[in-house]
């Protein structure tokens, strides 16, 4: 995937359902990571630490990757075996710090290369004991080790300094590449229009409408049935400024918003939301009453028949509508004009329960209520 698709000039990151059974992996010095998506929520370092990787930096227990079930009552040797390598093993007092582990002096040693939880004080429980007899504890907070991702929090100032020069001298197409979009301001005002909020509005067609917000390519759109979109209705990507959505549940209500972006800015804020809720028809706005429309019966076993009686209506185009008790439509039958003002309405076998019978002519319409068993 990787050879297919790696873009040059660009720090390639790969999200992925499984990322060869790890939650991520980089080769050092390379301009692609790949991170597994359940390794990536906030607050975990797997992409950072794939970075690190990518960025030139090895683990801050270089040498001991092979060497998980060493026995830390010992001393550790003076060198230690990765693959065909011997590599320098790293001492507390740092006169070695520039050639073994991790090469870096501000990143103390640390022979850890299995997974290990941190303790209060962000270092490892597991004491260690360096070629010359001093014992220690790992520190936790290092990117580029093996403790957890809530214990992690930082790489190091040599660690920064290496992966700027990895930047500087091999990759300097990074930070030279040209992006043909430009900044998007942050906190740029966003006008979200229709539905205007607060509005009530059909269940079908339903137009989603904002003011574009200067130089985005994209937006992000999203509905929910709660204030903090913490479940979402329809999370969509878009180029346009609007969208139709074919249909929404009625008589909800729900809030939207939207998100700007484009190659340049990515991270960009959502607008502040907005609400409206939808009702069956929007323009039936003029009820009948039970002057005009009768119903019978209004229990209903079925398959059956609906007898509809119309009276003193004008003469208009003519629809039945069946809704389930979630506002979806199950049934529609179109009139035209000319129709008996009684009407046989077969209604089949639906699932029993609470449904909502709607007769609409023109901008009139008359609800009821009615049980089929
Ligand atoms: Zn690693």
């Amino acid at each position: 995937m990787r050879s297919r698709n790696n873009v040059v000039n660009t720090m390639n990151c790969y999200f992925v359902s499984n990322a060869a059974n790890a939650c991520g992996y980089a080769n050092i010095n390379s301009i692609a990571v790949v991170v597994q998506n359940s390794c990536s929520n906030s607050g975990e370092r797997t992409w950072s630490h794939e970075l690190g990787h990518a960025l030139s930096l090895p683990h801050t227990f270089r040498g001991w990757e092979e060497s998980s079930d060493y026995d830390f009552k010992l001393p550790a040797p003076k060198y230690v075996k990765r693959g065909n390598d011997s590599i320098l093993v790293e001492l507390l007092d740092k006169s070695n710090c520039e050639e073994a582990g991790d090469r870096f002096c501000d990143t103390q040693p640390d022979y850890l290369s299995n997974r290990w939880n941190c303790t209060g004080m962000q270092r490892s429980s597991i004491q260690q004991i360096d070629p010359n007899g001093m014992s220690f504890t790992s520190d936790g907070s290092f990117i580029m080790g093996y403790s957890d991702d809530n214990c992690q929090s930082r790489f190091s100032l040599e660690q920064i300094q290496a992966m700027r020069a990895n930047i500087f001298s091999q990759k300097v197409g990074l930070i030279n590449r040209t992006i043909s979009d430009a900044p998007i301001e942050a906190n740029a005002p966003i006008t979200l229009t229709l539905p205007e909020n607060n509005q009530s509005v059909g269940f079908q067609n339903i137009f989603f409408e904002w003011l574009p917000v200067t130089n985005a390519t994209n937006y992000i759109l999203q509905v929910s049935r709660l204030p903090t979109f913490s479940v979402l209705e329809l999370d969509t990507i878009i180029t346009a400024t609007n969208l139709t959505i074919k249909e929404l549940p009625s008589n909800r209500r729900y809030y939207w918003r939207i998100l700007p972006y484009n190659n340049y800015s990515t991270c960009n804020t959502f607008s502040s939301r907005n609400s409206f809720t939808t009702v069956l028809d929007a323009t039936a706005t003029i009820n009948l009453d039970e002057r005009q429309v009768t119903v019978t019966p209004t229990l209903l076993a079925v398959p059956g028949y609906l007898q509809i009686e119309l009276k003193d209506i004008i003469r208009d185009d003519l629809r039945v509508e069946l809704y389930d008790i979630t506002g979806q439509l199950v049934m529609r039958n179109e009139y035209g004009r000319s129709f008996n003002n009684t009407l046989q309405i077969p209604i089949e076998n639906h699932s029993s329960g609470i449904y909502l019978l709607r007769v609409v002519i023109a901008n009139q319409q008359f609800v009821r209520k009615i049980v089929l068993e």
